[in-house]
């Protein structure tokens, strides 16, 4: 049986069978050889990555610190062949961000927290600022019993909603959040400062955005980080996203990354040094 958190770290994880569960992207199963019919499951765990060394910045909290896509990859890389050692004959694979289902939507139902209104899922201890890890397999949910210590296991699958105190929607700078927490993806600051091509309203937006990349107003206004950040319980105890931080981005420190061979390990360089450096040259051209 594997200890998720001796061994790395992880405190919360809860498993789900994928017929609970919106599976968006059924070819991403069937590449890792699990058989996308309906059946199979899924353990879903919570990588909370705040951290207070992080903020104050104009990168958004879950870019601060190297990519987390990297982290997540060398985490299935070790969990997986562990579990299919403990298993023989089944297949295990990992997901997170670019993931077979519905994310946020699986989590509140496994139990991992609340649906809130700005689109996010909301744990009690690190709030929305996690990460959200799945292995996937096409067995029975029972069996993430028999292989990980403590992991939480409902009875039914209803997920819950925030508080719906309307605090992110009061706060979001680009009216993104409307009635009922429907987003506006589109407008959202997190996908334009991720843009290739800007309108020109949107690049009025970013020059006057607090970040440059991302954005973390509606989780930062947030009662349940308030909370969380007064219960002790916001930090997250996984390493990896306490340390190389760079909370601030301008033009040499752009330059110094692409030259020192680190730009391509951060969050912000999937969409290429060209759009992180505009969202910056847009600031900078504005005197900020
Ligand atoms: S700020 Fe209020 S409405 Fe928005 S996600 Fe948090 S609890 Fe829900
Ligand atoms: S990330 Fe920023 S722009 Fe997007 S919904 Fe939240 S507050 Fe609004």
């Amino acid at each position: 049986m594997l200890d998720l958190r001796s061994l790395y770290g992880i405190e919360a994880a809860a498993s789900i069978p994928l017929s609970e569960c919106f599976v968006a992207k059924p070819y991403l199963l069937e590449r890792a050889g699990i058989p996308a019919d309906g059946g199979g499951s899924a353990l879903l765990f919570l990588l909370p990555y705040y951290t207070s060394g992080g903020e104050g910045g104009n990168v958004s909290m879950y870019a601060v610190a190297g990519d987390y896509h990297e982290y997540c990859k060398s985490l299935f890389a070790d969990i997986c062949p562990r579990l299919e050692a403990l298993m023989p004959g089944a297949r295990f694979a990992g997901f997170a961000d670019h993931s077979p289902i519905r994310e946020v939507e699986a989590a509140a139902k496994a139990g991992l927290g609340v649906r809130g209104q700005n689109g996010l899922l909301i744990s009690r201890e690190y709030s929305s600022f996690v990460f959200i890890g799945g292995i996937y397999t096409g067995a029975d949910v029972g069996i993430w019993h028999d292989l990980i210590c403590g992991v939480k296991i409902r009875d039914s699958y209803e997920p819950e909603d925030c508080i719906g105190c309307g605090a992110c929607r009061a706060a979001c700078p680009a009216g993104a959040i409307g009635e009922r927490g429907r987003i506006d993806r589109d407008a959202c600051l997190s996908a334009v400062t991720q843009k290739k091509k800007l309108t020109a309203e949107e690049e009025g937006a970013v020059a006057e955005a607090e970040y440059v990349w991302g954005c973390d107003i509606c989780q930062l206004v947030c009662p349940y980080t308030k909370a969380a950040r007064s219960s002790g319980t916001l930090e997250t105890p996984l390493s990896y996203f306490k340390e190389k931080l760079i909370k601030t981005l301008d033009t040499a420190t752009i330059s110094r990354l692409i030259s020192d061979g680190e730009f391509e390990s951060r969050a912000f360089a999937w969409r290429g040094a060209g759009v992180v450096g505009r969202n910056v040259h847009i600031k900078e051209e504005n005197g900020q």
